[in-house]
């Protein structure tokens, strides 16, 4: 479905930024696998491979717009196209606004906001006409959601900016859709304390987390053939959720 075609997954060290590079894979991409470090990318790199595609790693601080112009200049050296870009790294700082510090604010909207500007604006300049970009939000940014007002704005500004790129690119036939996953079981939710998850769950009417392959199969789709009239859309994955 995806032969030929050259993704990059940021944050794909773990959890859904994983799943979703190795569901690409399976389908056939190539695939650049970023992370803020060396962490468990090496490994996925050499699952992947193991599926006779190509993965290589690119370790850059989504954070800070030299790194981002860095990382492409690395990714040069093995592809000169990215087709498929998924801007999935992002980050929690969890905390009510009376008690929310500069500090959380500040570095959660310099991953989740400035790292979308770092990496898209880099990337641009290597994705041919036909490319799709698809970045992942949240509910709690389309319905905002208590404890996070920094990551809530800054989800609903993932939103905002894809909705601005399918009015910048569709003339280039590049799509640009958000997904907006409810609660979706990774190391990012194991450390939501077990009661406030509970009554969380009651909010699903299956009363059941989803997995990391729910949103994975998602992104295939959207970045596929199948998806190419899909653009500008916020498409959410939370259950039925009843925010
Ligand atoms: P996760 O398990 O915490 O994984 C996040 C990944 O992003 C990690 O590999 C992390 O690297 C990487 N990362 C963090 N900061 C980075 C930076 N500055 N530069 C590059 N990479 C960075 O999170 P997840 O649950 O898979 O979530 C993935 C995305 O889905 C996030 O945008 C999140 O907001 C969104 N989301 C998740 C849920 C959910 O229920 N899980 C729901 C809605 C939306 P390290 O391993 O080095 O920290």
């Amino acid at each position: 479905m995806l032969k030929r075609k050259t993704a990059l997954v940021t944050g794909s060290g773990r959890g859904i930024g994983k799943a979703i590079a190795l569901d690409l894979a399976r389908n056939g991409a190539n695939i650049i696998l970023n992370d803020i470090e060396v962490t468990t990318a090496e490994e996925t790199a050499k699952e992947i491979n193991a599926l006779g595609v190509t993965a290589h790693t690119a370790f850059a601080d989504i954070s800070d717009f030299d790194s981002c112009v860095k990382m492409i200049e690395e990714i040069k050296a093995h592809t000169d196209h990215i087709d498929i870009l998924v801007n999935n790294a992002g980050i929690l700082l969890d905390n009510t606004i009376a008690k929310m510090s500069s500090e959380e604010w500040n570095k959660v909207i310099n991953v989740n906001v400035n790292g979308l500007f770092n990496v898209t604006k880099n990337v641009l300049e290597v994705m041919p006409d036909g490319g799709s970009i698809i970045n992942i939000s949240s509910v709690s940014g389309v319905c905002g959601n208590y404890g996070q007002v920094n990551y809530a704005t800054s989800k609903a500004g993932v939103v905002g900016f894809t909705k601005t790129l399918n009015k910048e690119l569709g003339r280039r036939n590049i799509t640009a859709n958000a997904i907006a996953p409810g609660f979706i079981k990774t190391e990012m939710t194991d450390k939501v304390p077990q009661d406030i998850l509970e009554r969380m769950l009651l909010l699903v009417p299956s009363r059941k987390m989803g997995t990391v392959d729910d949103i994975a199969g998602m992104v295939t789709f959207l970045a596929s053939d199948k998806g190419r009239y899909i653009s500008g859309q916020c498409i959410r994955i939370d259950g039925g959720l009843m925010f």
